[in-house]
């Protein structure tokens, strides 16, 4: 008595275990709040019965009706659950997110239980199927009592199958690019990744485990039917992700045993109630209910939080010849000094501004990397940018100055693809940009920062920076399968190389494993920099990265910009603070009330009555 149910509940375990781990793909790393997860399983558990149950006596009916060998009806589940995954996640990622997205898989799983509950030719309505038993004991000649151990051990063989593929994909560049997405998408976009594809290679995969899942709960039940699969059940399932460690593979697993295994069984010792059959089940609904609004409230990390790698060889990390730190002044206190030693050491920025002696002749007759014309993007009855026309020269910093509200932010999100613009054109590299997606744009070599840092703030700062440069072969998803899931399969050992590098460059090695939305505002600027010193772009653009930075740190943000430049990076940077733009700007670009009212060197606009009115007058030069 006592071991069937140890069979029974470590069976059930594996099962949910399963369920659990393919929730986590699409919760866990990619991010998605998926309502329909639990549909996949119940498409699974029904494809599995009417591949193998063959024909029932009438009133039964139902579809298919096949008599397969229960393998092949496993792998029909996970293709049957993959496709219905592929359906929803094409309909539901492609412009939705959060709740939005959300209410559109609850709508999904809605139709899937209503047609299997109410349409009776599809899976035989209320009745649901049953009849698969002992699915594979008569190849195997097992009677009753040792196939419940078989199937156990089946279980736990799948299980432990799943497991090590999940702790493949963790660790590998897919399972990085994944959280990417969960961290800030936009982001991942500027740095080239397609958001939609991402996120629905991880939405199908995420459902075909949970298709995996039904087929074995199947066999365990021998039957499914509509009350299988109550609402409650996903509950129970993100329960166990949230309560064990979101993105964490031993906390998931950890979680399982903690709200299906523990909670479960514990009421199930409790003796009937005046006689009511129904108060167990629902008290094991109260208690999986209060434990999850606890750890929401305490520990939203969960028992087992997600871990990062550590890099060991950061800290110890020295640049010898530090290609940005080239004037004396960096050179005295060094460059691998945390940022908080260097914001005392460092003298502000308005005291090094004019270091550099600068011809004045304009250079808008070079040749031209960005081309902007007649750009138009209206907002209902706002103009935002209106005829906006200029051009970037090649290998020179452009500074793009005007009042608050003037576009230049929506000017940079037409032209890095994030918004649409309503008519106009912009030529990159004599190509035609206007109108692509941001990841295409991305990989054509324009990358943008944006007002506001975007880090992918969950990550250390180490992935941040190898995640700038896209690697589309490493980051596919077979390629992720082969790998060993230590930090050396993140990157190839000289991308690793440069990436340390240039960590110590900006100063931030002694930081490099920290996560990055736990730093300070201004290095999380450093980190983008960083990420844009790896992607290694034609031309970036930088909207106001000294945004609520404090102005010491300046003077690097200066180098930086000088060490994009001498790499061969064009820069366009949006700035306020205008002795910084004097300092580091071959060519200015003023924009107004979403057109551009003039363009030249900075001395020829200090004296150009149109700008003054228009935007010097407002702030002190
Ligand atoms: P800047 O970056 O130069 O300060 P923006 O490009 O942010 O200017 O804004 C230009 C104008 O467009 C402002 O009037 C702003 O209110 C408006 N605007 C920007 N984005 C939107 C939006 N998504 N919806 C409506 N109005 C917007
Ligand atoms: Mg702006």
């Amino acid at each position: 008595m006592m071991t069937q149910y140890l069979i029974s509940i470590l069976t059930e375990g594996a099962i949910f275990g399963i369920m659990a781990l393919g929730l986590n793909v699409i919760w866990g790393w990619a991010g998605d709040f998926d309502l329909a997860y639990y549909g996949y399983v119940a498409l699974g558990a029904y494809i599995t019965l009417v591949l193998t149950i063959g024909r029932q006596p009438p009133p039964a009916q139902y579809i298919l009706g096949l008599q397969l060998p229960y393998l092949v009806a496993v792998l029909g589940s996970m293709v049957a659950s993959a496709l219905m995954g592929l359906v929803v996640g094409l309909i539901a990622l492609r412009q939705l997110r959060g709740i939005y997205f959300s209410i559109v898989t609850l709508g999904a799983v809605y139709v899937l239980y209503v047609m299997a509950s109410q349409y009776v030719p599809l899976f035989d309505g209320y009745n649901g199927l049953s009849g698969l038993f002992n699915p594979m004991a008569d190849v195997l000649g097992l009677d009753y009592n040792s196939y419940q151990y078989f199937l156990l051990g089946f279980c736990l063989v799948v299980f432990a199958l799943v497991v090590l593929f999940m702790l493949r994909l963790s660790g590998s560049r897919f399972g990085l690019a994944l959280r990417s997405l969960r961290e800030d998408e936009r982001a991942a976009a500027a740095f080239g990744r397609d958001i939609y594809v991402l996120k629905l290679k991880a939405y199908v995969l995420g459902a075909a485990v949970g298709g995996l899942a039904g087929a074995l709960f199947a066999a365990y039940l021998s039957a499914f039917n509509p009350s299988s699969w109550a609402p409650i059940e996903t509950i129970v399932l993100y329960s166990a992700v949230l309560v064990g460690g979101k993105g964490n593979i031993k906390g998931v697993i950890l979680g399982v045993l903690v709200m299906v295994v523990l909670v479960q069984e514990s009421t199930r010792f409790l003796p009937d109630i005046a006689g009511n059959p129904n108060i167990v089940p629902a008290l094991r609904e109260i208690v999986v209910g209060g434990v999850l609004v606890l750890f929401l409230r305490f520990r939203p990390q969960g028992l087992l939080p997600e871990r990062r790698p550590v890099d060991r060889q950061l800290h110890s990390y020295t640049v010898a010849n530090v290609s940005t730190a080239k004037s004396s002044d960096t050179a005295d206190h060094g460059t691998n000094g945390t940022v908080e030693q260097e914001e005392q050491s460092v003298q502000p920025a308005t005291s090094v501004v004019v270091s550099k002696s600068r011809q004045v002749v304009s250079v808008e007759d070079e040749p031209a990397i960005l081309v902007v014309d007649g750009l138009y993007k209206h907002f209902g009855g706002v103009a935002a940018v209106n005829n906006c026309s200029f051009r970037v020269p090649k290998g020179r910093v452009t500074g793009l100055i005007g009042p608050n509200g003037a576009g230049k932010s929506t000017a940079i999100d037409l032209i890095s693809g994030f918004k649409l613009p309503d008519a106009g054109t912009v030529l990159f590299e004599n190509r035609q940009i206007q109108g692509l997606p941001p990841h295409r744009i991305s990989r054509q070599g324009l990358i943008r920062t944006f007002q506001t840092p975007r880090e992918w703030g969950g990550l250390t700062v180490l992935e941040n920076v190898l995640l700038a440069r896209l690697d589309r072969k490493r980051e596919g998803f077979w390629m992720s399968l082969a790998g060993t899931g230590f930090i050396q399969h993140l990157a190839p050992e000289a991308e690793l190389k440069r990436a340390r590098e240039i960590i110590a460059e900006m100063g931030l090695n002694k930081i490099g494993n920290e996560r990055a939305g736990n730093l300070s505002g201004g290095q999380k600027r450093l980190v983008e920099f960083a990420r844009i010193r790896m992607a290694h772009p034609d031309l970036v653009i930088l909207d106001e990265p000294m945004g609520g930075v404090n102005p010491v740190l300046g003077e690097r943000m200066a180098q930086a910009i000088e060490g994009f430049v001498a790499s061969g990076t064009s820069v366009i940077i949006v700035e306020h603070n205008l002795p910084f733009i004097e300092r580091v700007a071959h060519h200015v670009v003023v924009m107004a009330q979403g057109a551009v009212i003039a363009a030249g060197p900075f001395d020829a606009l200090r004296s150009n009555q149109t700008v003054i009115d228009a935007y010097l007058g407002e702030v002190t030069v």
